[in-house]
């Protein structure tokens, strides 16, 4: 257990010959989801996107995204007073598989462009300083380590478990132990990190938990636990 995210690194692309940039289009216009074939590897598990660029500047922008990420991070208090955020890491990259698909989707990411941008297209990352799409495993190891970024779909820091199990803070109804009254209804809760945006099961488990609620209350659920029950 341990919280997750889907791991991000952004190649800044500069066209030449004053291709005009579109900074007022809409990302993700444009993503090419596809399947490593690496053998941690699952159906559909890399992505690229088009991020479109900053206003003003002359580059585009492709996110590279692992949409399988087997990288667990913590979430941890530092102090008992609830108005002082929580510390969280993700640890993103610490599974040598993260590091293997990453490695995939940045070398497919060159690729694209070398096969479908103009000539003189120019990689930079997002510190602006130009990148050799052609560099070794380890500097592109090293690389990958310096710019990858969190996705904001934070998701499982929070376990749930039968009773017994040191590790789950929840039981299996995502109440918290030894709290009366309280529950976790959110993306805390996903055992792992769908491979997929996070909105949606983030919701499912909300209406799942207001059913438990409602039962608990007498009161009339409107639909998941009487459909599983
Ligand atoms: C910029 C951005 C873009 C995103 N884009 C997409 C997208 O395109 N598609 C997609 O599927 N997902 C997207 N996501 C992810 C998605 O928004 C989240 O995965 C989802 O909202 C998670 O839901 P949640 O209920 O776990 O947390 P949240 O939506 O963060 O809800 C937590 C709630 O708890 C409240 N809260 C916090 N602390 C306390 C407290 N102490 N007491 C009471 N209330 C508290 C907060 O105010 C908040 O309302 C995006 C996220 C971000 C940040």
């Amino acid at each position: 257990m341990g919280v997750q995210d889907h791991s991000g690194f952004e190649i800044l692309l500069r066209v030449p010959d004053g291709t005009p940039a579109r900074s007022n289009r809409r990302r993700g216009n444009c993503t090419v989801r596809y399947s490593s074939g690496l053998p941690d590897g699952e159906f559909g598990d890399l992505l690229i996107t088009d991020v479109n660029v900053v206003a003003g500047s002359d580059v585009g922008d492709l996110l590279c995204k692992l949409a399988l990420d087997y990288s667990r991070g913590s979430v941890r208090i530092t102090t008992r007073d609830p108005s002082v955020p929580p510390t969280v890491d993700f640890n993103l990259l610490t599974d040598p598989r993260d590091i293997a698909l990453s490695r995939h989707c940045l070398r497919h990411a060159f690729e694209i462009v070398r096969a479908g941008f103009p000539a003189r297209t120019t990689i930079l990352d997002a510190a602006g300083r130009e990148v050799d799409p052609g560099m070794g495993t380890t500097e592109l190891d090293a690389w990958a380590a310096s710019i990858v970024r969190y996705t904001a779909h934070a998701a499982g820091g929070v376990a749930i478990g039968a009773d017994g199990d040191p590790n789950a803070s929840l039981d299996t109804e995502c109440r918290v132990r030894g709290v009366e009254g309280l529950r976790v209804a959110d993306a805390s809760v996903f055992p792992i990190i769908p491979m997929a945006n996070t909105h949606l099961p983030a919701i499912m488990v909300g209406e799942r938990v207001a059913d438990w609620i409602a039962r608990d209350r007498g009161l009339v659920a409107h639909g998941l636990v009487s459909a599983v029950a």
